[in-house]
């Protein structure tokens, strides 16, 4: 039965593949599902739907901007505890055994073997599913944004957080600065850059991993998922940042697809 899950179940979904916009949103925390193939890691049912297995609220909004956009959605089918597509896959963080206030039984002591297993089952699936889209789309000559939309939670470790809205940069900067300056002046969110989390956390490996080589305009959004508890409320964002994503992408336009400076 597990195998046929496996199979049956892919571990990453691509809609409006077709769509024309030069964005491609990524939501690779979509899902809380914990396939078979890999059980429950022994925790609460509270736990699995707590935001460390997932962040609550992103995919309605990555689908809310997508609609809007006419964007390619490529999304994740599986918890972030199972692994964290964001994470090297050598990464303690990729696997944890804790996330935040939770011990996560089923992620300690991984034997290589596991996380190999774990790795060749996911990571390597969805990365290269959306490594290939990009590919083609480069190869059709089009533009590509690449915007990953996440959300975290109001309070971490017991602390509450101020900031709404969070865009983070690998080494491009470009693209959010212009969302941040346009985030302040079209959303009234509490808008700020590199905040709840940065580079330097380690929370851009997808960027770095599928954007950075090809020279792709990029970059990382972070809603606090207060914001975005009902399918109205994912809406309601998604109509306040589609255009901020649209005036960023006249300021900040992609690199790819134009001759790259010479080199050997
Ligand atoms: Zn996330």
């Amino acid at each position: 039965m597990a195998s046929a899950n496996r199979r049956t179940d892919p571990v990453f979904l691509v809609e409006n593949r077709d769509g024309a916009s030069d964005f491609l949103i990524v939501c690779e925390h979509a899902s809380n599902r914990f396939p078979d193939a890999f059980g429950d890691l022994g925790l609460s049912v509270a736990v699995r739907q707590a935001h460390v297995a997932w962040d609550p609220g992103a995919l309605g909004l990555a689908r809310a901007l997508a609609a809007r956009l006419d964007a390619c959605l490529v999304s994740a089918t599986v918890s972030r505890l199972i692994q964290d597509l964001n994470r090297p896959p050598q990464s303690e963080s990729a696997m944890p055994a804790r996330s935040e206030i939770h011990d996560i039984p089923g992620n300690a002591g991984l034997a290589p073997d596991e996380r190999l297993r774990r790795t060749e089952a996911i990571y390597l699936p969805f990365h290269a599913a959306l490594h290939a889209e990009i590919a083609r789309r480069l190869a059709r000559g089009r533009p590509t944004v690449m915007v990953t939309i996440h959300s975290f939670t109001p309070v971490y470790f017991g602390k509450p957080r101020a900031v709404e809205f969070g865009i983070i940069h690998d080494a491009d900067p470009a693209l959010a600065r212009a969302v941040l300056a346009s985030a302040r002046t079209m959303t009234g969110l509490d808008s700020r850059l590199n905040e709840p989390y940065s580079a330097a956390d380690g929370v851009t490996h997808m960027l770095r991993l599928q954007a950075t080589p090809y020279g792709l305009a990029n970059v990382m959004l972070e809603l606090r998922n207060d914001l975005l508890l009902t399918p109205q409320d994912q809406a309601a964002i998604a109509d306040r940042l589609a255009p901020v994503l649209r005036a960023a992408r006249a300021e900040a336009p992609s690199r790819a697809g134009k001759p790259a400076e010479a080199s050997a």
